[in-house]
């Protein structure tokens, strides 16, 4: 986990220099700079963001994330609360971990789901979600929280969402990226079954044949 969390802040400099970057972990969204919780020992979104705030001042002043595991991002959340600089929109099924009342505050756009929500009605949300997110605030970067714990028959996540959901989710999610010109950080984060580490290697195979991968983001 610590390489992890090493992983995802080289993803944030790598996306910076070529417009994307992907690490296989990370994403560990339960965890504040002041505590872990729900599998999550190290608060790597924090520290990518901080990092990129710091060391690349002249060129990210703002930040966006876009949550789109099961579960309510409450780590960063508590860290990020009052700053205006990140922007954050939560999709998240509102009947399971964290219910944290006090994170939810930080979020700005929030939307909250029901247990066993399938394909369509999931993608129309993150859709309108990045929509009027990305209308309302113009991020230097995006970090991508790709838990895939919204797949069927996830113990943990409580949705329903099918492979092919999770491949346009994440297609979705870069198109706005690369049509907006904005690098974006992909972290894998949650998912609780053997078969999501397929899915996500399809997925990302699938956005390398789409062209959002293959070649560095042209003047992000
Ligand atoms: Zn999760």
């Amino acid at each position: 986990m610590r390489y992890q969390t090493g992983g995802s802040i080289l993803a944030g400099k790598v996306a910076l220099e070529r417009g994307w970057a992907i690490n296989i972990g990370g994403g560990f969204h339960h965890c504040s700079s002041k505590s872990g919780g729900g599998f999550c020992p190290y608060a790597d979104i924090t520290l990518l963001i901080t990092f990129l705030f710091n060391y690349y001042s002249q060129v990210v002043r703002t930040a966006m994330i876009v949550d789109l595991d099961a579960h309510q991002g409450n780590g960063y959340e508590r860290d990020f609360k009052d700053n205006e600089k990140v922007y954050i929109l939560d999709v998240y099924n509102e009947g399971i971990y964290p219910f944290d009342k006090e994170a939810k505050e930080s979020i700005r756009l929030k939307v909250e789901l029901q247990h066993h929500t399938k394909d369509a009605e999931y993608l129309r949300e993150v859709k309108r979600g990045l929509r009027i997110a990305l209308s309302e605030f113009q991020p230097d970067i995006i970090v991508y929280n790709a838990g895939t714990d919204i797949l069927e028959g996830d113990p943990l996540g409580g949705l329903s969402v099918s492979e092919m959901g999770i491949i346009q989710r994440d297609t979705l999610v870069f198109n706005f990226a690369r049509h907006n010109k904005i690098p974006i950080v992909m972290l894998t984060s949650g998912g609780y079954q053997k078969r999501t580490a397929k899915i996500i290697a399809n997925s990302i195979i699938n956005l390398k044949e789409k062209g959002l991968i293959n070649v560095p983001f042209e003047k992000y």
